[in-house]
């Protein structure tokens, strides 16, 4: 907790896009325990107001149910939930709306580049109105299928601009364009983050991504599904390590990019092997075909983080599993209520 954040007069005021999603929903615990005022807005298009249920009603938390792909108006927005307005300006923005895995871009092309476009421009819109910090969260989808490995910063990618994944990385792409051209013209004080592979709580269990479907196949007895031979690697973080990171970023003075990550790289071959032991599954593996495009390579490296942010990883991949997997066996015995419409907006 930030001593000087927690006075009513000096709380900043943050707003999270993407707020009820899975990372965001996390950033939104982790920003109100630092004493921020949080305001979550979500369409509530792949994430659930479960993530936030807990935080639904409580003190310095406003929830707005509103698509980003329209110009964001904040006091109609808190109008329309009848829930009087805060009366400073925000001091972060953080923008973390978008459908995030494979299957849920492939689900949803079109708003996938609608909100990594024009989702985008009317956050910086308003961070910039604001005077707030901008965050974006990019992604390591931006290298896409990278020729080197492992990837920093500073190299520029290697995506197909017009396979089924581009949807994603070229909106992605534009995002991160776009940031850099409002705080090149309109100097708006911006940080871009490049996420990789991050799994833990409240991650969905139909979202497609390796780790959820893995978890659901090995606690239910049936094979793990392996596309390809398995030998395509990934770097998987835990989510307490990357909003540690985010967080570090966010109140830095470093426009990023950053990438965050942890640099464990395993092939899915592995990662199905390991998850079949932390879930004491026996469960066999079998090999389907492998997705058009799918990146062969991904391994962040995070000298950066470390020099400007004395960031890095603290949870193993098999420590990391083992925090997980009692979520994924509860949410199979006891799957979210699907009530969202019936909650209260704020
Ligand atoms: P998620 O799907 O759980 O969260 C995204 C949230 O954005 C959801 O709650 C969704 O309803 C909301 N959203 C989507 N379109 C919206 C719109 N038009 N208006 C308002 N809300 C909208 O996914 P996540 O894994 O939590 O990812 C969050 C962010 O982090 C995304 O921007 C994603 O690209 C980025 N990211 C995540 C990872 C990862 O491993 N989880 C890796 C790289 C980047
Ligand atoms: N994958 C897999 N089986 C599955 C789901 C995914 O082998 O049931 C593979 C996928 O082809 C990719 C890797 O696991 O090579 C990671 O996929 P994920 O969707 O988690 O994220 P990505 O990093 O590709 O966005």
């Amino acid at each position: 907790m930030t001593n000087s954040a927690s006075s009513q007069n000096s709380r900043p005021l943050t707003l999270v896009t993407g707020g009820a999603g899975f990372l965001g929903s996390h950033l939104c615990d982790r920003l109100l325990e630092e004493g921020h005022e949080v305001i979550c807005l979500d369409n509530l298009i792949t994430g659930r107001q479960e993530n936030i249920r807990h935080l639904l009603g409580r003190p310095h938390f406003h929830f707005l149910q509103h698509d980003v792909t329209l110009p964001i108006d904040l006091p109609a927005l808190f109008a329309k939930a009848s829930t009087p307005a805060p009366d400073r300006a925000l001091r972060y923005l953080l923008h973390f709306a978008s459908p995030a895995s494979p299957k849920d871009y492939a689900r949803h092309p079109i708003h996938t580049l609608k909100v990594g476009a024009m989702g985008t421009y009317h956050a910086l819109g308003l961070a910039k109105a604001q005077g707030s910090v901008f965050l974006l969260a990019s992604t390591s989808e931006i290298y896409g299928d990278p020729e080197v490995n492992p990837q920093t910063e500073r190299y520029w990618g290697h995506v197909n601009p017009i396979g089924p994944r581009s949807v994603y990385d070229e909106a992605k792409r534009f995002a991160e364009a776009i940031t850099m051209a409002y705080h090149r013209e309109h100097q708006v004080k911006t940080r871009i983050v490049r996420i990789f592979n991050t799994y833990g709580e409240r991650m969905r269990l139909d979202d497609g991504r390796a780790l959820p479907n893995f978890m659901v196949q090995a606690l239910q007895g049936n094979p793990l599904t392996v596309y390809g031979k398995g030998a395509q690697t990934r770097s998987l973080c835990y989510v307490s390590d990357l909003v540690e990171g985010l967080y570090r970023l966010l109140i830095s003075s470093e426009p990023g990019p950053v990438n965050l990550g942890n640099p464990e790289e395993v092939s899915i071959l592995q990662l199905a092997q390991t998850i079949i032991r932390a879930t004491g599954s026996k469960s066999s593996i079998v090999f389907e075909p492998l997705p058009e495009d799918d990146p062969q390579r991904r391994q962040p490296d995070i000298s950066q983080a470390r020099q400007k942010l004395a960031w890095e990883p603290r949870v193993s991949l098999e420590n990391g599993l083992a925090r997980t997997v009692p979520y994924f066996q509860s949410s199979l015995q006891n799957p979210p209520r699907p009530a969202d419409a019936t909650l209260p907006a704020s």
